[in-house]
């Protein structure tokens, strides 16, 4: 979508001295805008028991985790590198929720010796970790509309969750091994924009939760409703209105739970940061093979959700206003054919040096990016709260590229015929 508005205001005058100063490709966050977008979320719950926990695997910079967590936000963590990203900016117990899925049994102890609230991804891990921790939450498998929609992939071969129809029985195994305390967790919707499809997405799981409190005769502490709440990646699309949603889901709690009023936590990414970062690149070959290419000199490796799922990301040419408008792709330097930011787009004439910017980046982003083809991942940038441009991560380096190589080769294994 275009940028925010606001996020626009504080950029695009800075842009020009900026780029010409410290060099291109960069991502930029715009920090108000994540902490206003954080404390929109909170406000819509108003004094209602609730949490949102950002999901670090969006956006892993230890500023942008630091500026939340001084919000109140928590952070839901994935792995082990995760979870002591978390603590290294100062999260503390119930300020992580561990949500992880194929997880080895010595993950899942970290996370329970670092007093996360852990979901437990599946029940043979009842069987495996060396002590039940008192509260006890599982992921519930894609269900209800979820198992229904493509959103998620196949429901039925969902590697996520435990099967609906085995739930009670895992609830119940785990208070027979001393579970006295207990959650659920849920996450069927991913990159959602439709209000009412999140909405009953978030439904469902509060529904079974209540469901399966009678059946098992457990109280829930909390409803994790999980992340995937969408954001208007594409021009003409609308962002969820977020004190609706909220409305929404506490209206489900209140008819699904009655008096009892256990917590809702949420572990949105996506929707918190997305927008509030911009990759910026400059134009630096423009010619025409079968169609018009415009060539710019960051690649996948700063942002691979285009080349990866053909994902759209806006691209604006913000100080080119007024020339011809021209259909062209937007290309990076991968030898990959699907190294590309955008195919078919209409911009102003684009000529060599142009800033563009592709937008969105502000989860999913630089986190995804890789170092194939020795093109490394960009700087990250942080326009603060009081407006100055600060690094919060330098781009990578030759030495990066080959910290782990090892130039003399290190003995593993003598093999003796
Ligand atoms: C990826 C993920 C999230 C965050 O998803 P967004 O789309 O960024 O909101 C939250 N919880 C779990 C378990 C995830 O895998």
């Amino acid at each position: 979508m275009p940028l925010p508005e606001e996020f626009a205001g504080r950029l695009l005058p800075l842009l020009p001295e900026l780029v010409a100063g410290y060099g291109t490709p960069f991502h930029i966050y715009d920090q108000r805008g994540l902490i206003d977008q954080h404390r929109e979320m909170a406000t819509a719950f108003g004094t209602e028991p609730y949490r949102q926990y950002f999901a670090v695997k969006a956006l892993p910079n230890p500023v942008v985790l630091s500026t939340l967590l001084a919000e109140g936000s928590g952070l839901d963590c994935a792995s082990p590198v995760e979870l002591e990203l978390a603590q290294r900016v100062g999260a503390v117990a119930d300020d992580v929720v561990f949500t992880s899925n194929n997880t080895a049994v010595s993950e899942y102890e970290l996370a329970l010796k670092a007093g996360a609230l852990v979901t437990f991804d599946d029940r043979s891990l009842l069987d495996k970790v060396e002590r039940l921790p008192d509260l006890v939450a599982f992921r519930v498998a894609p269900h209800g509309t979820a198992a229904r929609s493509t959103l998620m992939g196949s429901a039925t071969h969902s590697k996520f969750g435990v099967p609906v129809g085995d739930l009670a029985d895992a609830y119940r195994e785990a208070r027979r091994r001393g579970a006295r305390r207990f959650g659920i967790h849920g996450m069927i919707c991913a990159n959602e924009l439709d209000l009412d499809r999140a909405v009953r997405a978030a439904s469902d799981v509060v529904e079974l939760g209540a469901w399966l409190a009678a059946e098992v005769g457990v109280e829930l502490e909390y409803v994790n409703i999980g992340g995937g709440l969408g954001i208007p990646y594409q021009p003409g699309e609308r962002a969820i209105d977020f004190p609706a949603y909220a409305a929404a889901v506490l209206a489900s709690r209140r008819r699904a739970f009655g008096r009892r009023r256990p917590r809702i936590v949420s572990e949105f990414g996506r929707y918190v940061t997305g927008p509030h970062g911009v990759l910026v690149t400059r134009v630096i070959n423009r010619c025409r093979k079968g169609q018009d290419v415009v060539g710019v000199d960051a690649s996948m490796a700063a942002l691979m959700r285009p080349g990866y799922y053909g994902a759209y990301h806006h691209i604006s040419l913000p100080f080119a206003t007024g020339r011809r408008e021209t259909l062209v792709d937007v290309v990076g330097s991968l030898c990959e054919n699907n190294d590309k930011f955008g195919i078919d787009r209409m911009l102003p004439d684009p000529v060599e040096g142009d800033i563009a910017l592709v937008h969105d980046t502000g989860a999913h982003g630089h986190a995804m990016g890789f170092t194939y083809n020795g093109r490394l991942r960009p700087a990250e940038l942080m326009l603060t709260t009081a407006g100055e441009v600060v690094e919060i991560r330098r781009a990578e380096t030759f030495d990066d590229y080959l910290a782990t190589a090892r130039w003399n080769p290190v003995p593993i294994m003598e093999v003796t015929r």
